[in-house]
């Protein structure tokens, strides 16, 4: 069965996209740290990150760190904080999170509830900074 991720990839189940090449994902976390929290996939559905290929490990980290310079643009934040879990999802992905401080990036704390609208409009502006 295939994993949520890839039936996210596939639009089977809805995303605020924020990037896609033939290789790569980007989408909001739905349950966010902060404004901007993005998960980067790549489509091969693998369940660990250092499972991959070393190209493709390599690649994403490019691909991620596109994605982290038109988060950092639109979301005010000294740093896009990286992290990879795994713990939930068994398809890798890397968590890109704007931060201010250390408690930003912390897992345990209370997940950030946004409107629909609110999503949608943060995916666009990062969509745009990825477009210019
Ligand atoms: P991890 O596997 O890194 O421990 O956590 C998985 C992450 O994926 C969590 O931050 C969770 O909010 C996010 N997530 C789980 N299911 C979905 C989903 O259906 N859509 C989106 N956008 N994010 C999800």
């Amino acid at each position: 069965m295939s994993s949520i991720f890839t039936k996210i990839v596939e639009g089977e189940i809805p995303s605020y996209k924020i990037a896609e090449d033939e290789r790569f994902y980007a989408f909001l976390d739905i349950n966010p740290l902060a404004k901007g929290h993005t998960l980067v996939i790549p489509k091969q559905e693998v369940d660990y990150l250092f499972d991959l290929d070393d190209n493709l490990l390599a690649d994403m980290s490019v691909f991620s760190k596109k994605v982290a310079r038109a988060i950092e643009k639109v979301i005010p934040c000294s740093r896009i904080g990286v992290a990879v879990l795994g713990l939930e999802v068994p398809h890798a992905h890397i968590h890109l999170i704007p931060i201010n401080s250390e408690a930003d990036i912390s897992f345990s704390r209370p997940k950030l509830k946004l409107s629909r609208e609110e999503f949608m409009d943060i995916a666009a502006r990062i969509r745009q900074e990825l477009n210019q």
